[in-house]
């Protein structure tokens, strides 16, 4: 049956009921069902970071028409400031987050090799200092396992064998064998140069300032200019509150990403440490990322949500603070050079789960927590809700209307 010569109503139901087999049978999330076709739509994508740009990639991908607006311009924020951990470990605690989280695993491999973002799939180890803390994490990580992940407890003669070159003060360690990381700038980059290959447009700096709608769609002023779309997609990360005109956030928190100049390979996999979460790349270089609050007394200077340090040696001095937490248990790390510290801000939901889904007819919001770990599997997921006007069971514990 050729869907083009239907009707609009019945084409549409068709095209649902079709979609609803194929995330019946999973494979809705591994490949786009290209024989589905709806009408084509014009969205515009506010926010240019992980979650913005991934979600206009797979619309753009799919045949739709995609405008991706950045206040200032792409990974300018979060997305590129970040430890870039690919991972579905035990903090994401319930079923569905968890759920969400592994699958997003599956989604991004098959993103690595369409866009050959060359993720590193080292997979991870974790541990505290603290044996309640250890065994807190143990626990949490058997309740992971009854959903079917993955991960496993370890002794710590068994992971010494990966990494020979690590003190490890815990009998017992957790390896997610799944885990990557991932350089989001370049991914990023590579996203929107498949969107204008495909006609879509990417503008910066242009930043949302107002939105009208009517029947035919929205109009939004932007300081680009007005731009007319069928949709509105919000992807605005610590913005999300003002431009969505919710309280879906809760006041951002500043982490610190200190990137090393390139060292002698020492460590195989991402280590989360006492304090401290590190790996290494391809070329030597080592990034680490701190797990702690910044100290108090930086309070008042960081309730300016500053991106860069006001002088380089404040920089360097709490960039050799997180590395001599790494050489606590990496003792080849003392002789660490660093390349340059950045602070970055977490967008932080409400609840800590994501929040995505139509705010109205017209506009949807996206925000999280772990965007870098979520963005493909979203991305598939709203786009599949944008285009066939359903509801993805997997984002049910996840709309906005929860804060509402
Ligand atoms: C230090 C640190 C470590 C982290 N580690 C990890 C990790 O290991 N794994 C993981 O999964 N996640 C991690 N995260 C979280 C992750 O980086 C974020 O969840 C993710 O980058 C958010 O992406 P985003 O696209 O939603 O937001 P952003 O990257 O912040 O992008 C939002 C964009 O919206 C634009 N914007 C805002 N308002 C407007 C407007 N009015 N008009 C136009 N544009 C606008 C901004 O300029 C910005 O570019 C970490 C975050 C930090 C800060």
């Amino acid at each position: 049956m050729n869907n083009e010569i239907l009707p609009g109503e019945m084409r549409r139901v068709i095209s649902r009921r079709r979609f609803l087999e194929y995330v019946a049978f999973g494979t809705g999330l591994l490949a786009w069902p290209l024989n589905i076709k709806a009408e084509t739509k014009h969205y515009l994508i506010v926010g240019a970071g992980i979650v913005g740009t991934a979600i206009a990639y797979a619309l753009e991908q799919a045949g739709e028409k995609v405008t991706l607006i950045d206040k200032d311009f792409p990974a300018a924020h979060a997305s590129g400031k970040t430890f870039a951990w690919i991972n579905a470990t035990y903090p994401k605690q319930s079923f569905n987050y968890h759920l969400l989280s592994r699958l997003g695993v599956n989604v991004y491999q098959k993103w690595d090799a369409h866009l050959e973002l060359k993720i590193n799939w080292k997979g991870s180890l974790e541990w505290f200092k603290n044996n309640d803390e250890n065994q807190n994490m143990l626990k949490k990580v058997e309740v992971i396992q009854g959903f079917g992940s993955e991960a496993e407890i370890i002794s710590k003669e068994e992971a010494l064998g990966y990494e020979p070159n690590v003190l490890l003060n815990q009998n017992f360690i957790t390896r997610s064998p799944r885990d990557g990381v991932i350089n989001p700038v370049q991914a990023i980059k590579k996203m929107i140069q498949g969107i204008q290959s495909k006609g879509g447009k990417v503008i910066f700096p242009a930043e949302f300032l107002e939105l009208t709608t009517n029947k035919g769609g929205v109009i939004a002023k932007t300081s680009h200019g007005l731009i007319r779309a069928d949709k509105i997609v919000y992807a605005c990360g610590t913005g999300s509150n003002l431009v969505a005109q919710g309280e879906y956030l809760k006041p951002s928190t500043p982490g610190l990403i200190v990137t090393s100049k390139p060292f002698k390979q020492t460590i195989n996999k991402i280590l989360v440490g006492p304090g401290v979460h590190v790996y290494q790349r391809r070329d030597g270089v080592v990034i680490l990322g701190e797990q702690g609050k910044p100290p108090t007394n930086h309070d008042q200077r960081l309730s300016q949500r500053p991106e860069q340090f006001p002088n380089q040696p404040l920089s360097i001095e709490h960039g050799q603070r997180i590395v001599k937490l790494a050489a606590n248990f990496i003792p080849k790390f003392k002789d660490l050079l660093i390349e340059k510290v950045e602070i970055g801000w977490r967008p932080l939901p409400l609840d800590g789960k994501p929040v995505i889904g139509f705010l109205n007819k017209y506009e949807y919001l996206a925000t999280m927590h772990s965007g870098i770990s979520l963005a493909p599997i979203v991305a598939e997921l709203v786009r599949d809700e944008l285009m066939f006007d359903v509801k993805s069971e997997l984002l049910n514990d996840f709309r906005p209307q929860r804060f509402l």
